[in-house]
């Protein structure tokens, strides 16, 4: 398996940005260009509140529609919370578990961040795994102890044939909303360590499969630097998505990278 076998993916994390009245526009500008995208996964991930319209509204065509974050409970007295259950009832397809953001403002942690992952599972909802709490201390050189650790704590429990719905994002704190991105050459060799380190807990061929996907100040203009690293599938996208053409820039350029 190589490279080419892995469909690129371009996330975009809306965060609690745009109001509500900015969302048909949004849509109404990159839905056409990516309806019928189908050598591209795009997606967009959006706060709760906006899911219900963004389904109805992506009904139909290519664009996937994440949650920010779920509940590890399907039902239950969790005020507040939203259930993995329901996010799968109105048709979320991904949900990001572990932004940073998580855990560092909610004090999210390894363990929930693996209850999470087995509830989006369970539910039938694609996990995008964010792997980045401890990496802000490794700015530009990622152990691969750290990395594994990391990453075995999110899977703990989760059976090999599940990592087929499973993607996974690096994320260095240090490059997220900052306008400081990791060089490719960093991105590539954290990617590379992710996919020894699924290798070691899965084998080869669910390693060679997994899509790892690099977030943290992306623009249209360092992209394809990206996309085009051997172990890099993807981008998680958060300021340069909230316009419309500079995320479409992106999807281009993941396309691109297909036919090179
Ligand atoms: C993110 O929050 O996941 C992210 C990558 O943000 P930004 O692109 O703004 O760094």
């Amino acid at each position: 398996m190589t490279k080419s076998n892995r469909k690129p993916f371009v996330l975009a994390n809306w965060k609690i940005n745009l109001d509500p009245e900015e969302i048909n526009p949004y849509l109404d500008q990159v839905l056409p260009a990516v309806a019928d995208e189908e050598a591209v996964t795009v997606g967009i991930a959006a706060q709760d509140l906006y899911l219900g319209q963004l389904v109805a509204r992506t009904k139909g065509s290519q664009l996937k529609i994440a949650a920010e974050n779920t509940h590890w409970m399907d039902r239950g007295a969790f005020t507040g919370e939203t259930s993995p259950r329901a996010l799968a009832k109105v048709g979320v397809t991904y949900v990001l578990i572990g932004h940073f953001e998580r855990r560092s403002f909610f004090n999210e942690t390894d363990e929930t961040v693996n209850l999470k992952v087995k509830a989006a599972l369970r539910n039938g909802l694609l996990p995008i795994v964010d792997l980045d709490e401890d990496l802000s201390a490794y700015h530009g050189q990622v152990p691969e102890d750290v990395v594994l650790k990391q990453l075995a704590a999110a899977l703990d429990g989760v059976v090999g044939t599940d990592l087929a719905r499973v993607t996974i994002a690096y994320e260095p704190t240090w490059a997220i909303g900052s306008g400081e991105a990791a060089s490719p050459e960093q991105a590539e060799e954290a990617a590379a360590l992710i996919r020894q380190s699924v290798q070691n807990l899965y084998g080869p061929d669910i390693a060679a499969n997994v899509r790892i996907l690099y977030g943290g100040s992306v623009t249209p203009e360092n992209g394809t630097d990206f996309l085009s690293q051997a172990d890099i599938d993807g981008i998680l996208v958060g300021k340069a998505a909230l316009t419309p053409a500079s995320f479409l820039a992106l999807v281009a350029a993941a396309k691109a990278a297909t036919a090179s």
